[in-house]
């Protein structure tokens, strides 16, 4: 959009957006939601019509041989009509038979000299389809329909020749096959096939709404995935940018303490201390929200080499003392018995977890104390941390090694943390090829384990 004098806002003719890959699928779905009932439904009629015409051809051919069989059996009666109007007669109950002729051939046409319509009898017809299975002596098929009947009752027509025993023809036949039962039969079969068709295509339908439902969830997880790496971006972007200022601000601070700045008195010395203590708060999160970001974003370096577990629970402890000492607490560490196990690990990675498990457990315990020892399960190291603290409720452990989980209760209330801690301490672990799980009981203390496979 462009400002233009006045204050007013021109906008700027839209560019062409190409289509996207949600919208190419949207069309691709809906045009599945049409194609596929058409091809259910031109399929079920084509199927349908070739039954039909199965059904007729198979007719048509029974009829050509009942022609054959009936010819054998009036060869002998030609030249007496009233045996050979018998004979026809005789076949009148059929009901698949509507109509049975027999026709002389005479100079003007052919002339009917039995039928099973005696009204018929006498008449001379002259047409083409008599002419053609006379001259070429072959059945002539053909179909018509009585329409005084509502719906028309269709049927088909056999003109055949008849031949006598030396072979030659004597006269034609005309018998006209009703389709009646074929009707019936094909439409029972329709009406029998649309009801599945019917649920056929429901069931299809339902199906096709749900894929578009589907694909409506994959757009909008695609979306979240989206969201969620601009989260992790701006969270890595924002860790950062509030790194170097607080860096900063540490440093200053340090040069007040050492005088630097000139004289500072105990007072302003007080309240300083209390904002470095605050800083050094705001700089923990910071750090573990970078920690995040690179786990999360898998940039985590590991610097793996064969270490003796013991020489950085031994630094750990002995930087921690001092603080359990303040608290009255026991803090006690047992390495493992000589030669010490060697494990396969990144030495900073392997000291934040410990600094984060033993600093967690000094800082949940108020009375008692801990003690850090070693066990071997098979090929493992096991470094158990056993404190006397506050403990976890079962209730409360469900969440424990998640993302910003923190126990919220009157003993926790005013101890402070971001709840990250145990979650990149689980990560860690995983990546180095190890394990962490914790028992607790509230009131009484709690257990964590982390183990890692010994190198031989
Ligand atoms: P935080 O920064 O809150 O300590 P953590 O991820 O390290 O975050 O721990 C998550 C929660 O687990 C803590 O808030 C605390 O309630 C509980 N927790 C962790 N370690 C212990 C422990 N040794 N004793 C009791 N509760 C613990």
């Amino acid at each position: 959009m462009k400002i233009v004098k006045g204050g007013e806002i021109a906008a700027r003719p839209q560019e062409k957006k190409p289509v996207s890959k949600e919208q190419a699928r949207l069309v691709y779905s809906l045009i599945l939601i049409f194609f596929i009932p058409v091809a259910i439904i031109v399929n079920f009629f084509w199927n349908v019509q070739k039954f039909q015409n199965n059904l007729e051809s198979d007719l048509n051919q029974r009829a050509g041989l009942a022609a054959a069989i009936f010819a054998a059996g009036v060869s002998d009666a030609f030249d007496n009509k009233p045996l050979l109007q018998t004979k026809i007669n005789a076949l009148k109950g059929n009901s698949q038979i509507k109509e049975i002729t027999i026709l002389k051939p005479l100079d003007e046409g052919f002339e009917v000299i039995a039928s099973s319509n005696r009204n018929e009898i006498g008449v001379i017809y002259s047409s083409l389809q008599y002419t053609t299975a006379w001259v070429e002596n072959k059945n002539i098929t053909a179909q018509g329909a009585d329409k005084n009947v509502n719906p028309p009752a269709r049927y088909n027509v056999v003109i055949s020749p008849l031949l006598n025993a030396e072979g030659e023809q004597y006269a034609l036949l005309n018998l006209k096959i009703n389709l009646a039962d074929i009707d019936a039969l094909t439409q029972k079969a329709l009406k029998e096939n649309l009801i599945i068709l019917i649920f056929t295509i429901f069931i299809v339908l339902l199906l096709l709404f749900n894929h578009l439902r589907f694909s409506e969830y994959m757009m909008l997880f695609r979306r979240l995935k989206e969201i969620d790496k601009m989260k992790d971006d701006f969270i890595s972007m924002a860790s950062h940018e509030l790194k170097t200022p607080m860096t900063a601000i540490k440093g200053y601070m340090d040069m007040i303490f050492e005088g630097v700045a000139g004289k500072v008195d105990q007072n302003a010395k007080d309240h300083l201390l209390k904002v470095l203590g605050n800083i050094k708060r705001l700089d923990g999160l910071v750090d573990a929200l970078l920690d995040v970001s690179r786990l999360e974003q898998q940039r985590m370096q590991f610097d793996m080499q064969a270490i003796d577990i013991s020489t950085i629970i031994v630094n750990i402890v002995s930087e921690l003392r001092r603080q359990a000492e303040e608290k009255k607490l026991k803090l006690q560490y047992q390495p493992p018995e000589l030669p010490h196990p060697i494990i396969f690990a990144d030495v900073d990675r392997l000291t934040q977890i410990f600094n984060n498990v033993i600093g967690n457990a000094l800082k949940y315990t108020f009375k008692g104390g801990l003690v850090i020892f070693h066990r071997l399960e098979g090929d493992r190291l096991l470094t158990i941390i056993q404190d006397t603290g506050i403990g976890m409720s079962k209730d409360d452990m469900k969440g424990l090694f998640t993302k910003f989980y923190r126990i919220r209760n009157e003993k926790t209330v005013d101890i402070p943390g971001t709840g990250l801690g145990l979650w990149i301490t689980k990560e860690i672990v995983i990546r180095m090829n190890g394990e962490i799980y914790a028992s607790s009981k509230e009131n009484l203390g709690s257990t964590f384990t982390i183990s890692f496979p010994i190198i031989k």
